[in-house]
Order: C-alpha cells, then sequence, then structure tokens
C-alpha cells in the first residue's frame, strides 16, 4: 500500500474548513492507504504563543486536535496517530532539508508572507522555515499523498523540489549506499503528490469571500468551529456574508459570487451532492431558504463530531495514551529514515 501523511497545527479553534479540506478525508483514505496523521505541535509555536494562547492552550489543543481525528472515525490501531514533539526525527531532517531548500525557494512562500503581515523582521525564523519542517514531516515516513486543503499546494511543491535536489546532491553516495528506488529512477524520496480536490478544497471566511477560513482569523463569526453548538452554527451561518441576488441554477453563475460559492461548496460537501444538484434544488431562490437548509445539514453533520470531541478531551489519560503509542510506532518508522539519511550524508554513528 502508498503512504499518507498529513497534519493539522494545534493552535486554536478547529473549523469546518479543517474537516472539509482535511480530516474528513483523512478518515476517508484509511481504505486505501496506509496512513500517518500527525497534530503538528512543532509548527504550533512557529506562532507568537503569547497572543494564540500559551503551554497550556497548546496541551490543550493537541488533545482536541487528536478528539477530532479520533471523532471522524480515523482508527488508530490501523493507523497512526501521534504529535510530531514526540518524534525527535522530524526536527532533525528539517535541519538537513534546510541545508538542502535555498533562501530563494522559501522567499516565494506565501504563507509566510501572510502570517508574517507588515511586521516581518519580528516574525519567528520558525515561522520562516515552517516549509522545510513541513517537508521533513512527510518525508521522513516517504510518504506519496498527502491530503491538504488548496492553501497548502505550495508547501508540497516544495516538498518536491526539496526531495528532488537531495536525490541529485546525494545520488552517487545513495547509489553507492544501495539505498536508491528503481521506481524513483535511483532516487531516496519520493516526489510526493498532493490530494486536493473537491468542492470544500479551499473554505472561505464567512465574513470576507477572499479570505480563507483560519483557527487564526480574530473574529470568531468568521468560521464555523468543529465545537461551536446548534444555535452558534445558526447564527453564524445566518449573518454570513451574501450578496442581493437570488442563487443560480448553474455554477457557471456563481463566476464573481465568492460568499455565494463557498456556502453552495459547504453544502456540497456536507450533503456529498455535486454542486450541480445544489443548485438544482436551490437556484433561483433566496439565501434565506438556501441558509435555513445549511444550517440544518451543517448541525446534522457537524453536531456528533463536536458531542464526540467533547467526549472524548474528557479522559485526557486515554488520548494522551493513543499519542504515546502512535508516536512508539512512528519513531520506529523514522529511526529507519535517519539512520539511511545520515548514511548519505556522510555522519558517522
Ligand atoms: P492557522 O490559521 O493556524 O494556519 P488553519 O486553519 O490554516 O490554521 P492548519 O492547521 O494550518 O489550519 O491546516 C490544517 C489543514 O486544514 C491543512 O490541510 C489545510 O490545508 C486545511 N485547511 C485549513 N484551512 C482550510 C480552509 N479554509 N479550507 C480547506 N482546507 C483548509
Ligand atoms: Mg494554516
Amino acid at each position: 500500500k502508498e503512504r499518507v501523511f498529513s497534519g493539522v497545527q494545534p493552535t486554536g479553534n478547529l473549523h469546518l474548513g479543517n474537516y472539509l479540506g482535511a480530516i474528513k478525508r483523512f478518515a476517508e483514505l484509511q481504505d486505501s492507504y496506509e496512513c500517518i496523521y500527525c497534530v503538528v505541535d512543532m509548527h504550533a509555536i512557529t506562532q507568537d504563543m503569547r497572543v494564540w494562547g500559551g503551554p497550556e492552550e497548546l496541551t490543550r489543543c493537541i488533545r482536541e486536535v487528536t478528539a477530532a481525528y479520533l471523532a471522524a472515525g480515523i482508527d488508530p490501531e490501523k493507523h497512526i496517530v501521534f504529535n510530531q514533539s514526540q518524534v525527535s526525527g522530524h526536527g532533525e531532517l528539517a535541519w538537513v532539508f534546510n541545508c538542502v531548500a535555498r533562501l530563494g525557494w522559501l522567499n516565494r512562500m506565501t504563507q509566510f508572507k501572510e502570517k508574517a503581515g507588515k511586521d516581518r523582521e519580528n516574525a519567528s525564523v520558525g515561522l520562516y522555515a515552517y516549509p522545510t519542517l513541513m517537508a521533513a514531516d512527510i518525508l521522513l515516513y516517504r510518504a506519496t499523498h498527502v491530503p491538504v486543503g488548496e492553501d497548502q499546494k505550495q508547501h508540497i511543491e516544495l516538498t518536491r523540489d526539496i526531495a528532488q535536489k537531495f536525490n541529485n546532491d546525494f545520488a552517487a553516495s545513495i547509489a553507492r549506499l544501495g539505498l536508491g528506488d528503481a521506481a524513483l529512477e535511483g532516487g531516496y524520496f519520493p516526489l510526493t503528490e498532493p490530494l486536493i480536490g473537491g468542492p470544500a478544497a479551499r473554505v472561505m471566511s464567512l465574513r470576507d469571500g477572499s479570505k480563507k477560513m483560519s483557527k487564526s482569523d480574530p473574529s470568531d463569526l468568521s468560521r464555523i468551529n468543529l465545537t461551536d453548538d446548534a444555535d452558534a452554527v445558526a447564527s453564524k451561518i445566518r449573518k454570513a456574508k451574501t450578496d442581493p441576488e437570488p442563487l443560480p441554477s448553474e455554477p457557471e453563475g456563481l463566476k464573481g459570487r465568492p460568499e455565494a460559492e463557498n456556502l453552495v461548496g459547504i453544502y456540497a460537501a456536507l450533503s456529498g451532492e455535486p454542486r450541480e444538484a445544489v443548485l438544482a434544488s436551490f437556484g433561483g431562490g433566496q439565501f434565506s431558504t438556501f441558509k435555513a437548509a445549511l444550517v440544518d445539514l451543517a448541525v446534522a453533520r457537524l453536531g456528533p463530531i463536536g458531542g464526540e470531541m467533547k467526549r472524548l478531551v474528557a479522559d485526557p489519560g486515554h488520548i494522551d495514551a493513543i499519542l504515546r503509542d502512535g508516536a512508539n510506532r512512528a519513531r520506529t518508522l523514522a529511526d529507519a529514515t535517519m539512520g539511511q539519511v545520515k548514511d548519505i550524508l556522510g555522519f558517522v554513528r
């Protein structure tokens, strides 16, 4: 079986975008791939902890992301669920990749520009190096596929560039040690493919159709949290920004109408229908009718997940035991890769 790796940062409120763009798809891939799902806590500290929380909040969020994985149906016995900081190979391989990646490559990363904002001089070095750590997360397990939201596409392309350059730079050493893979033309690391798609690969903010829904958005009205109760979901969807036109009957009619497109995409992803079918039912009608149906659908789909998350986080000992067990299994795989990488580089061990 081919191998999937992906992760979610424990940085605050998990939202509908994280669920539809990532976690729901993680669960769907379990029958076709060997899956490794990580709570990327080392990524979380790249953002200023004094702003979004602190050590206690980080601990709470690590358990909450784990609970979301489990509530979405990920099986931690058949697959691996763990938090990144328990496996030292992530940091070790990230350092190697800091020495493979070029400054020019990182300078093009749009996530850094968005997150650093105007005060770039004050951004952490970790925020800048985020993509090399992400490449290490994926390649430490030599994962072939990574399910992510659309916003992470650029980071997966960088991961491929890093794998390619490592394979080229150390081709002779890889061949001498017999560590090359014939399917990769003698390379060591695979050129990982992103799995991005569906109507909700990029869920937008409910307040601004030009911005993606984010955990770090200061406005809670911009997102539907997985743990929101029915009243909160209803009021956020009712207040969601729209335009004055009725809904179109065909997807082409959504062009130039990002807020309408977003709500239709959310409905399609939650119901499992294509957009065409959603618009065939609601096209020509008012937003108020559509929004009421969307509230019912969202509450029906998210309610049980939020409830299960709350039940699971009430027993932190159980969650921590799952993470520890997953980390032990991940470490076995990671140590094997790191040993080979050290040999390829010529480190003595
Ligand atoms: P932060 O604002 O702290 O970066 P985030 O909401 O972007 O938080 P991440 O932990 O960075 O969440 O991303 C976890 C996964 O969720 C990634 O695969 C990412 O692509 C996906 N994702 C995040 N936001 C969205 C969104 N609005 N629509 C679809 N997928 C998303
Ligand atoms: Mg993000």
